[in-house]
Parts: structure tokens; sequence; C-alpha cells
């Protein structure tokens, strides 16, 4: 291990990183307007002598990127995988302050992607991988309620898949082993007649009571959701985010409607989509009764944002957590590999919730130091990318050739 680690550590170049990630953070790519950043990451992959393939993965504006490099003799595929989409807030250009990177994708995660492509750089540069390959991926489409997660599907349905995951998303303390799925709903109340004064009122209900009482059936559903819980995860919720009614206060409203999200946890009895099913079908059952009772039409809107999320035992685990240790510094007299991340849950959803869910593929969220993910104040710690970029590297050469 110590070899390896030398080597590696050799091979990382904090500059060239910094540089890929500067890059990459300033090309604006907010959701589904990702294509130059995916034509820079190409560009800078293509110089580096890397056979850069594009994927439309059924998103042609903006091909994924993806580049395959194969070891000396066959093993298993580690794959690494970033979104180089943003949130839709205004540009933040990138700049250097210290340790810090900042500026729009910084967290979340163009930075992280650019520690992948320094782990690729470096396992061929040191011609350290023995066995297997490495698959990087790249992609649009990633972030809520812009994207929807497509083209990553896309491309895992076109079996750009590895035997396992890495994603350099800003979670660096715990090992995710678990995490829930979610998805949003708007729940839309509407009455037929038009707009009229309300001492003219029809006889026809009143969509406000209507949401209200919608409302209230929720949060009463929320409450028989708080036993679904899981000592890592968390429970199972519903919750409203917002509502609104009405125009003015004595116009006899038209329209109420009401937003959330439920969250569940993984049931490892069922399949991933059998388990929303069931989640689904709860949810409209319940405005679909309480339409009826009260002679209104509801539409109900979902939107998946990811399945729940499941780690197993798996000998990828191991790898990455030999890894992590052998990299991280350790207390004065202690020997390598002694200590793994404490394992922990998953607090947003993430690509490597479809990664579990579509291809029963491990997938392990690891990224830099960092913070202000979905602001206009992003950051990441370089020197924690160059830590990710060695874990990545040492990850593949514990991994595929085992
Ligand atoms: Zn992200």
């Amino acid at each position: 291990m110590q070899d390896k680690l030398d080597w590696i550590a050799r091979a990382v170049n904090r500059q060239r990183l910094l540089e890929t990630a500067q890059k990459l953070v300033g090309v604006y790519s907010p959701t589904g307007q990702a294509k130059a950043a995916l034509d820079c990451l190409a560009e800078i992959l293509r110089r580096d002598g890397f056979v850069v393939e594009r994927h439309a993965a059924s998103y042609a504006q903006a091909p994924a990127v993806v580049v395959r490099w194969q070891g000396k003799k066959p093993g298993k595929t580690l794959q690494f995988n970033g979104h180089l989409d943003t949130v839709h807030l205004p540009f933040v250009p990138p700049s250097v302050h210290g340790d810090l990177l900042k500026g729009s994708g910084s967290s979340d995660m163009k930075a992280g992607t650019a520690a992948a492509v320094e782990a690729l750089r470096a396992l061929r540069d040191a011609d350290a991988l023995d066995a297997g390959a490495i698959l990087l991926t790249a992609h649009d489409l990633h972030e809520s309620p812009w994207g929807d997660g497509s083209q990553l599907n896309q491309l895992i349905a076109d079996g750009n898949v590895g035997d396992a995951v890495l994603l350099p998303e800003y979670l660096s303390d715990v090992l995710p082993v678990i995490g829930r799925g979610g998805l949003t709903w708007l729940a839309t109340i509407k009455r037929d007649g038009p707009p009229v004064h309300e001492v003219m009122r029809p006889d026809e209900p009143n969509v406000i009571a209507v949401g209200a009482e919608l409302a209230r059936r929720i949060l009463d559903l929320d409450q028989r959701l708080q036993d679904k819980t899981h000592p890592l995860a968390g429970r199972e919720s519903a919750f409203i985010g917002q509502i609104h009614g009405g125009q003015i206060f004595n116009q006899y409203p038209q329209e109420c409607w009401l937003e959330g999200t439920r969250r569940w946890l993984p049931d490892t009895k069922r399949a991933p989509e059998i388990k929303r099913a069931d989640v689904e079908i709860e949810l409209r059952a319940l405005t679909l009764a309480l339409a009826n009772e009260t002679g209104t039409n509801i539409r109900l809107d979902i939107n998946l944002m990811r399945d729940a999320f499941v780690l197993p035992d798996h000998p990828f685990v191991d790898a990455f957590q030999r890894a992590y240790a052998a990299v991280s510094p350790r207390p004065e007299g202690e020997g390598l590999g002694v200590r793994g991340l404490p394992i922990g849950a998953k607090p947003f959803c993430d690509d490597g919730n479809s990664f579990w869910a579509l291809a029963h593929v491990p997938a392990i969220t690891h990224g830099p130091k960092a913070g202000g993910a979905h602001t206009l104040d992003e950051w990441v710690s370089i020197d924690d990318l160059v830590r990710v970029a060695k874990v990545y590297a040492l990850t593949a050469l514990e991994f595929c050739s085992s």
C-alpha cells in the first residue's frame, strides 16, 4: 500500500488539478445548459491525450463526456461520475483565496469532478493501473427541478456504467451507506365557475377550504410516517413548503395550490421502483378521495428527485476505506490503513441513488471539504481536492485488480 501511495502522491499534480477546476468553474453552465462546460472538459481531456467520447444520452443539447482508461490486464471497472450543471443562480466567476477556490459549481461539483480527472491522469502518468479500467463520465441535467437525472439514467441504460462508482459531491466526513428517496408534489385545486364577488358566491366548493383540508391530511400522513425511521437516515416524511389561494379578500377563490416533498427510506424487501410506486399511490389516493368528497378537481403533479439509496456490504467499500485511511493524516504512531470514514447517511439525493436503483451498482459519494452549495458563496478546499484525487486513484488500485 505504501508503494502505491507513493506513486500516486508523486503523480497527483496540485497545480494541474486547480487549473482544471478553475476552467470548469469559469464556464457558466446552469442545468440544461451545461454544453459549454462539457465541451471545456472534453477539450481538456483531449489535450491531455485521452480519447474522449461524446454521448447524447437522450439530451443532444449537451452531450455527456465519457473517457475509458484500460489497465494492463482485465479486471473491474471503477467509474468516476460528475455533473457539470449548476443550480440556476447568477454566475460567480472563479477566484482563489488562500486554500479556497470560490465560484459557481466550485462546491457542487465542478472542482470535485476536476479531482476525479486528476486521479485519472495520475493513474496514467504513474502507469499504475495493473488491472481493470477507469470509466470517467460527466453530464448535465442533475439539479432539480430544472433537471431530472434523465441524462445519467440514459448513460446507465446504454451500459456506460462501471462495477462501482465514486461521486465527488461535497460530502467528506461520513461514508454514506443509506439515503432517503424523494419526490416533489404539487396539488392544484380548482372549481369550475368564473371569478365572482364573495357575496354572490355560487354553490361551489371553497377551494381554500379544500386546500386547508388537504394540508391537514398531508400533515396527518406525516404523523403516521414518524414510525418509519432509521437510526442513520432519519424518518420518512410528508412536507408542505407552500400554499397559495385566491386573488383578493372578497373574491370567491377559483384556485388553491400546495407544494411540498415526500421522502422515504429504502425497503430491502422490495425493488426501489415498487417502493416509490407505493408512495405515489398513497398520495394520489389521498387527493382523489378529497376531490370526490368535495366535488373539486385536484390535479396532482409528482416529480421524482431520486429513488432511495443503499450501499451494500461490498469489496468496493473495503477498497475505498483502505484508500481513505492510507491517504488521511493520522495520529503519530498509528499504522497505515487503520481508520476508514465513519458510516453515516446521505442527506441529499444524488446520482448514487440512480446507480443503485437502476443498475444495483455500489456507489460512494465522497468529495472535498466544501460548502455553500446552492448559494452564491460556494467554496472548496484546494488541499482537500488533492486528497480526494489521491483517494480516488488509490481506490482504483485497490478495487480494479480485486
Ligand atoms: Zn451536485
